[in-house]
Formats: structure tokens, C-alpha cells, sequence
């Protein structure tokens, strides 16, 4: 093999090395721009993160579809959490170590500048975990204890609030979302909040006991323009012993 014959060959192993390696990287980069949502919130580095689901995607069939939980969580869900770790990258460092609900609650004393990204994205991410944390595909169907007796006292019967809160389900305009809270003296109330707004920037000393979105991206797929008929299958993957549950911590000593 002529000297040119071997140092065209070593030229071409060298090449061939840089080639591979920008194949990797530029590979690398097509990747993560094609990356979901989803999974670029769940970097290690950013202050919030896309947590998995505890069941899989079908468990809430029939009432809740396949199809709709996947978009919900990782178009949706996981678009508000990559939003709200961009909006918060030129924020006072202090608040990228705070809780989300904590953003919420104390939302007017934020920077004026990024009170309209933390009402969108901190409100998106804490109310799409509190929804999904009162789903079960197993879930207890009637409270007990404590939470039913307040639930009579503030509502005259589970019936009863099951109707007020459907009726503030349908009645909230366009997108949102309704929820059970609970006051200091440990009575219960619906409110009712617009867009991705997070019941504690209403009324920050309120415990949010459970939420249902009525997005449309929550519920039109399986069931289009029949909202009502979403509410009512709600309640057969709503799960009482996780309401129950924040009850019995909001109010612990
Ligand atoms: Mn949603």
C-alpha cells in the first residue's frame, strides 16, 4: 500500500470517526427538537418536573378514554410545566426552589411581569396533579367520617353538593375549572376559577380538596359538547379516600 494509499486510509478512519460523531450529534439535536413536551419537563435540572401518572393511560376506561389521558398529560399537562420552568428561568432564583401551590397562593406578591405566566403555567401544572391524583381506576365511591359529615353540614347531603357542583361545572364559561375547597373553620365551598387559575389565587387560605377541569381538551374527544355527561362520568373515577385523605392533612394538628 503506497504511503498516499495509507494516509488517504487513516484520512478516511479519521473522517469517518467525525462523521459518526456529527452523525450522533446532529442526530442528538434533530432529536430534541422533535423531544414531546413531556419529556423535556422532566429534565433533572429544571425546578419542575412532569411526574408519571399512577396508572397507565386506559385505566379510567370507559369514562375517561385512552386517547384523551395521553394528549391531557403529556401535550397539555406537560406544555404548562415546560412553560412555567421557561418563564420562571428569569425569575428571583428563591422562587424556583418554592412549592407551585405556594407560587399560587401568594401570586400578587410576585413580580407584576410574571404574575401572567404563573396564573397560566404554575395554576396549569398544580391543578393537572390535583386532578390527577383524586382519579383512581379503583376509586371509593362515598366518602366517610369527617368529610361526609362536613359535606352534609355545607352541602345538606353528598346529593346535594354532587348537583351544586355540577351545575357550577356547566355554568363556568368556556375553560376552567370547579373545585371543592375547605375553609379554616372546616366548612366546604365550590369555587369556580377561568383558564388554568388555581383556586388559591382567589382565595389563598382555602384548601383545594378536589378539582375537575372542564377543558375542553379534558373531555371532547369521547364526549364533544355533552359536558354534563362528563361531570356524571367523573364521579365513577373520582376517588373519595384521596379527598378524604387531604381533608384529614388540612386540618391536622
Ligand atoms: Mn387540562
Amino acid at each position: 500500500m503506497s504511503p498516499e494509499r495509507l494516509t488517504s486510509a487513516a484520512m478516511q478512519r479519521v473522517s469517518g470517526m467525525n462523521r459518526r460523531h456529527f452523525l450522533r450529534t446532529s442526530f442528538a439535536c434533530t432529536l430534541a427538537s422533535f423531544v414531546p413536551a413531556a419529556l423535556l419537563a422532566t429534565q433533572q435540572d429544571e425546578p419542575f418536573q412532569l411526574d408519571p401518572l399512577p396508572y397507565s393511560f386506559d385505566a379510567l376506561e370507559p369514562h375517561i378514554d385512552a386517547r384523551t389521558m395521553q394528549l391531557h398529560f403529556e401535550k397539555h399537562h406537560g406544555g404548562y410545566v415546560r412553560k412555567l420552568n421557561a418563564a420562571l428561568r428569569s425569575a428571583p432564583p428563591e422562587l424556583r426552589s418554592m412549592e407551585v401551590e405556594e407560587l399560587c397562593r401568594q401570586i400578587k406578591a410576585m413580580p407584576v411581569t410574571l404574575q401572567p405566566a404563573l396564573r397560566k403555567f404554575a395554576g396549569g401544572h398544580a391543578n393537572h396533579r390535583l386532578f390527577w391524583s383524586i382519579l383512581s381506576p379503583d376509586p371509593k365511591t362515598t366518602p366517610q367520617g369527617p368529610l361526609a359529615e362536613a359535606l352534609d353540614r355545607s352541602f345538606g347531603s353528598l346529593d346535594a353538593f354532587k348537583r351544586s357542583f355540577k351545575d357550577a361545572a356547566l355554568s363556568r364559561f368556556g375553560s376552567g375549572f370547579v373545585w371543592l375547597t375547605a375553609k379554616p373553620d372546616g366548612s366546604l365551598a365550590i369555587s369556580s376559577t377561568p383558564n388554568q387559575q388555581n383556586t388559591l389565587m382567589l382565595d389563598p387560605v382555602a384548601v383545594p380538596l378536589l378539582v375537575i377541569d372542564v377543558w375542553e381538551h379534558a373531555y371532547y374527544l369521547k364526549y364533544q359538547n355533552r359536558r354534563a355527561d362528563y361531570v356524571d362520568a367523573f364521579w365513577n373515577v373520582m376517588d373519595w379516600a384521596a379527598v378524604e385523605s387531604r381533608f384529614a392533612d388540612a386540618f391536622q394538628a
